[in-house]
């Protein structure tokens, strides 16, 4: 079987030695999972998640009246934090996260990015995709990386017409400096055919499946003056947070992914929990 997102991890590792404006990663710090999508719906193919990011600022959810628009309801104050992500001694500060067998499927055709690459093999458009995700993080690893303008000042958006230019000269830059077509061959094929030269594709993935670490919510122990409870509100107590907040190398596991859904591998001789 070919475990791909092993295989993007090393393609990144490679990419991020030859392309220097992507030097500053250190794939160590990066951990590549896969997510399901089926390659004939709509959605994303790969998506950067920043692990980094501090507590937020106290705030709460509240509910108006419709008639007098005053504050009827609202639920106590929270935080929301980013999970943390410990591989081995190592904690994660960004997750790329690539849909399968969506992400095998990606074609050239008709993408916004074909002007850039006029003439090229369709499977480039992966190889974008792997470039686009590592662009992402922010060279401060404090977050999604901001873009400056040609004015100097950064763009609210992170998908300007520039970021894509960007990118396109990133995977020139990667292509010329020939790189050993080993580290990339695989994604010059489509799901099936991986599929059946491989007897099957799999990637790393959480045992909290569909589920990942995502940003939660957390009740303030000590909860704060409310201006609007002046009004009579009531105050609705938050829902425990379900997912875990904490996740180590016991959370990870390698799934099967096939063409309607996915199944976890079983190690021969592994301690399955009940
Ligand atoms: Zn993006």
């Amino acid at each position: 079987m070919i475990n791909y997102t092993e295989r993007l991890t090393l393609l990144m590792e490679d990419i991020v030695r030859r392309v220097p404006t992507l030097s500053f990663l250190d794939m160590a710090d990066v951990l590549v999972f896969a997510r399901a999508g089926r390659s004939n719906a709509e959605g994303a193919f790969a998506t950067c998640h920043c692990l980094t990011l501090p507590a937020s600022e106290p705030g709460y959810y509240f509910w108006r009246d419709r008639a007098t628009n005053r504050i009827t309801r609202r639920s106590e104050w929270f935080v929301t934090k980013s999970p943390t992500v410990t591989l081995g001694t190592r904690q994660i500060k960004y997750m790329l996260s690539f849909t399968l067998p969506r992400f095998c499927d990606q074609s050239l055709d008709r993408s916004r990015k074909e002007k850039f690459y006029s003439g090229a093999d369709a499977w480039i458009a992966k190889l974008d995709t792997v470039v686009h995700e590592l662009y992402h993080i922010d060279p401060e690893l404090a977050g999604i990386r901001r873009i400056e303008r040609e004015d100097g000042t950064y763009s609210a958006n992170c998908h300007g017409h520039r970021f894509f230019e960007q990118v396109a000269g990133m995977v020139h830059t990667y292509l010329n400096s020939q790189p050993s077509p080993a580290l990339y061959d695989f994604l010059r094929e489509d799901f099936a055919s991986l599929d059946a030269n491989f007897g099957g594709v799999v990637g790393t993935s959480f045992r909290t499946f569909p589920s990942f670490p995502q940003r939660y919510i957390e009740r303030l122990p000590e909860q704060l003056p409310c201006e609007a409870d002046s009004e009579g509100v009531t105050v609705e107590p938050l829902r425990a947070v379900q997912q875990p907040t904490r996740y180590t190398d016991e959370h990870v596991h390698v799934r099967q992914f096939m063409r309607e859904t996915s199944r976890r591998l079983i190690r021969k001789g592994e301690f399955r929990a009940a």
